[in-house]
């Protein structure tokens, strides 16, 4: 068995944090922060079993000895994972505690002791706090690594007490040849688009039925633009699928649509998403942005774990939609 390896596009961040613990020099709290779907879990993955293999090589964990067949087995006495009990619910204070308790402990091999928490913004209030004393005075050997995708979320009192290791977005060359041989018939550029270029998420939408939901979605919005669907029935429609899958779609359509119109890339796209972009390049600007700043909202109320009504919440989208099309010139035809 081998290790687990940085993705291609990760070398230079790894080489940076390798370099660092092998001159003694890595912090105690390290924020991975950056896009969701570029490769921060997994490389803290990486980095946690580099620190606690018994026979590191020069670049990554041994992947055979007892640390690292431990690690794999989901065992190692010496690393704890916080993520929250259940998806897109708070990190609790009880599980801070426990990780507070592990975090006291000597290290069972000797060594350092690792704990990752992702994603961190999950912590609630009482779970950063109770957090906080161990990023202010760690005990000695230990490594805290912190998972966020929005780290603006997180209590500045956590971001303050960690060093920021920001993950951008590859370029679209690297991410394209990593994606390439997943995907299929699909073009890699366009799903890479779909995604704002994270990889990880690219890949993502091909399980599940995600792409198809998507494209539906942009059929359905090119159906509505052409008086072919009312709101109540697209949103009716939208009920089995994931509103957070819904609305980033729409956020990254309106995105490529003003892209397009400032003419900085061409961008590669499927032939439903091509219909919408010719109807979004029919509505005002300002429009397009007062609906993209609504959909951040309720992506962010979603992400925020408050569990809003999602039939309501797609209702509402598809009368905006809707309304937003009658404002286009020239006017559909009446039905
Ligand atoms: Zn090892």
């Amino acid at each position: 068995m081998s290790a687990t390896l940085p993705y291609p596009w990760q070398q230079e961040t790894w080489q940076s944090l390798l370099t660092r613990f092998q001159q003694g020099q890595l912090p105690h709290g390290l924020l991975f922060n950056g896009s969701a779907g570029v490769g921060k879990r997994h490389l803290a993955q990486c980095l946690a079993e580099f620190v606690l293999c018994l026979a590191p090589q020069s670049d990554a964990a041994c992947g055979q000895c007892k640390s690292c067949e431990l690690i794999r087995a989901g065992t190692h006495p010496d690393l704890q994972s916080v993520s929250p009990e259940e998806s897109g619910k708070a990190i609790k204070i009880d599980q801070v505690r426990k990780l507070n308790g592990f975090l006291g402990q000597t290290s069972q091999q000797g060594g350092y002791k690792v704990a990752i928490l992702a994603p961190a913004e999950a912590m609630n209030i009482n779970a950063a706090n109770a957090l906080l004393k161990n990023l202010e005075e760690p005990s000695a050997k230990t490594l805290i690594l912190l998972i966020s995708d929005a780290p603006n979320r997180l209590m500045a009192t956590i971001r303050s007490r960690c060093q920021a290791v920001a993950f951008a977005v590859p370029v679209l060359a690297e991410a394209s040849r990593w994606l390439q041989p997943l995907c299929g018939d699909h073009s890699p550029e366009a799903l890479l688009n779909m995604c704002g270029g994270a990889p990880l998420a690219a890949r993502d939408l091909l399980d599940d039925g995600r792409l198809e939901a998507r494209l539906a979605f942009a059929k359905d919005l090119n159906e509505m633009a052409n008086g072919q669907m009312f709101s109540l029935q697209a949103a009716s429609r939208w009920m089995d699928a994931e509103p957070l899958l819904l609305i980033e779609a729409l956020l990254t359509w309106l995105q490529s649509a003003s892209r397009q119109e400032a003419q900085t890339q061409s961008i590669q796209l499927m032939d439903d998403e091509q219909a919408l972009m010719a109807v979004l390049h029919s509505v005002g600007v300002k429009l397009r942005f007062r609906l993209y700043d609504k959909l951040l909202q309720s992506k962010a109320q979603l992400l925020s774990g408050a569990n809003p009504n999602q039939q309501l919440l797609l209702e509402e989208i598809a009368m905006d939609w809707q309304a937003m099309m009658a404002t286009r010139k020239p006017m559909r035809p009446a039905i």
